[in-house]
C-alpha cells in the first residue's frame, strides 16, 4: 500500500487523528493554514472527488457530517469555516486520496490564491 493517507487510514502511520469510524477518518493538517485544519477522508482509498457521484451519497453525507461536527468540537461552528476539496494540479492536490480540509478560526480572503 503506497498511498499516505491509505497509511494514516490504517494507522501504518501515525496522526493527530480526531474521527476514526468505519467509513471516514478525520486527522490534524500536518502543515496547519488556519488554528483548525483538519482533513477528513473517506476510508477506502478514492483518488479526487471527481470519482464520486449519486452512487455515493451515502460516503459524501458522512463527509460532510463527520466534518460538520468537528467544527462544532473545534468552536469555529459558529465563527465559520471552509470545507474544500482540491482536485487536480491547477487545484494543488498533492495528495492523490480524497480530503477535505475543515480550516477555520481566521477570517479567510476569497477568492483562493
Ligand atoms: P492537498 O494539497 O489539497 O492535496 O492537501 C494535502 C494536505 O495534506 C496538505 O495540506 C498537507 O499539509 C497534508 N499532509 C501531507 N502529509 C501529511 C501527513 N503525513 N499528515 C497530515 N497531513 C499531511
Ligand atoms: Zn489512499
Amino acid at each position: 500500500m503506497t498511498c499516505l493517507f491509505c497509511r494514516i487510514v490504517s494507522g501504518e502511520i501515525p496522526a493527530q487523528v480526531v474521527y476514526r469510524g468505519p467509513e471516514v477518518t478525520a486527522f490534524r493538517d500536518i502543515n496547519p493554514q488556519a488554528p483548525v485544519h483538519v482533513l477528513v477522508v473517506p476510508n477506502r482509498h478514492v483518488e479526487s472527488i471527481s470519482e464520486l457521484g449519486s452512487a455515493d451519497a451515502a460516503l459524501l453525507g458522512q463527509l460532510i457530517e463527520v466534518a460538520n461536527e468537528l467544527a462544532r468540537q473545534e468552536g469555529v461552528a459558529d465563527s465559520g469555516y471552509r470545507l474544500i476539496t482540491n482536485r487536480g494540479p491547477d487545484a494543488g492536490q498533492t495528495v492523490a486520496h480524497l480530503h477535505f480540509h475543515l480550516l477555520g478560526g481566521r477570517p479567510m480572503s476569497w477568492p483562493p490564491g
